[in-house]
């Protein structure tokens, strides 16, 4: 990365990369038509967007253009799938009293829904996960009610990294006739997706944890005649873009950066780059514990997304260190948490306690992080320990 702070905070967000930038750029000059606006340019801002949707659908083995809903990111995807659906179901079962699922560990954009969701009389649980952050089908049996309709649950947790067996819960779901979300924003373009073999109904992705821009995402939702989930209920109304389910001007240089990171992600992350930043990863680990072998990994130890590293020093209060480090940019909670003061709800879920949380760190990697910066790294690193 051209900048002399010490980037390994990609779980936050991802440096763009330079090929997205490019192909972004004359959409803000040149091609500026609105893509809803019928007339020549109009329509090859329309065709672009076409193209990323496209681009989208490949990434996740999706077939169906209509299947992806552009929207200004997972925050905005997790509350229209959720609240959406559920207003939805509401309407079409007028007097009944609606029962849905989650866990303890999401990111706040779901917690914060199902909370609202008790507004709409909804009966909502959120359900505690195993020690390595991680939801289990037991655990969701266990809750399952007559009357629940809906669940969500991430692919991929954003702190300790975690991944959750995504198939086999939408294969319960769809036993059961439960409408199913996945916030797959740590996960996209991380880990290979396959939606038809995986039947969530409900995905939602964001561009800037796979190398594309901020402020851009997508709402997928599975289209499939006599779906449980139909209608979804939109949230913002006015124009009718996206099929009158979201309302906007469509972000054209977003989504096509949108679309270009989901093309890079498919042809070069999944299948190469991967490896490498896993393996990469697992090398700086094994340093890290040479200079300090009290370092204990959260998280699970193998099923994990690739560049993330949740670690405990023992002793070490990054709280007060972190600070005198500035160059250093890693994360004690997720960055949507820092903003809210509040620490980590996922490590506290955990039943961490005050001192494994104070000495636990986010440590980040992705496709841009050189030997040379985890050298550097480690120098820091060594004169703190
Ligand atoms: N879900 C997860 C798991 C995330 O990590 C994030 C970003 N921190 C979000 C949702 C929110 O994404 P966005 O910034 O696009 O709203």
């Amino acid at each position: 990365m051209p900048t002399q702070n010490l980037y390994l905070d990609y779980s936050a967000s991802t440096p763009v990369d330079p090929r997205v930038i490019e192909l972004m750029m004359p959409f803000f000059r040149e091609q500026v038509a609105n893509p809803s606006s019928q007339h020549r340019a109009g329509w090859s801002s329309m065709h672009a967007i076409d193209q990323a949707r496209k681009q989208v659908l490949d990434l996740l083995n999706a077939k169906i253009p209509k299947e992806i809903l552009f929207t200004s990111g997972a925050s905005e995807s997790n509350t229209l799938a959720i609240l959406g659906t559920i207003l939805a179901l509401q309407k079409k079962n007028p007097g009944q009293k609606l029962h849905a699922l989650t866990s303890k560990v999401e990111h706040k954009s779901v917690l914060e829904t199902f909370e609202q969701l008790k507004e709409f009389d909804v009966d909502v649980e959120f359900l505690p996960t195993n020690a390595f952050g991680q939801i289990e089908i037991k655990t969701i049996k266990q809750h399952l009610r007559p009357n629940t309709v809906f669940m969500s649950f991430m692919w991929a947790n954003n702190e300790v990294g975690s991944i959750n067996p995504i198939s086999d819960i939408a294969a319960l779901a769809q036993e059961h006739k439960i409408c199913f979300h996945s916030d797959a924003t740590q996960a996209c373009g991380k880990i290979p997706m396959d939606l038809q073999t995986t039947k969530v109904d409900l995905l939602s992705l964001s561009a800037h944890k796979m190398y594309g821009p901020k402020g851009v995402g997508v709402l997928y939702r599975r289209f499939e005649q006599h779906h449980p989930c139909y209608p979804l209920i939109p949230l913002i109304r006015g124009g009718g873009q996206e099929q009158n389910l979201r309302a906007g001007t469509l972000n054209t240089p977003g989504i096509v950066g949108l679309g270009e990171a989901a093309r890079i992600a498919k042809t070069e992350f999944l299948t190469t780059d991967s490896l490498r930043v896993s393996e990469m990863t697992h090398e700086f680990q094994t340093k890290l514990q040479k200079l300090f072998p009290k370092v204990e990994m959260n998280g699970h130890p193998t099923e994990r997304i690739p560049g993330h590293l949740h670690l405990c020093f023992p002793g070490v209060r990054w709280d007060q260190w972190l600070p005198r480090m500035s160059k250093l940019c890693v994360s004690t909670t997720s960055a949507c948490n820092s903003d809210s003061g509040q620490g980590s709800h996922v490590l506290r879920a955990l039943g961490f306690s005050d001192d494994k949380i104070h000495s636990s760190l986010r440590l980040s990697l992705g496709k841009f992080t050189t030997p040379a910066e985890l050298d550097r790294a480690l120098v820091l690193f060594k004169t703190i320990l």
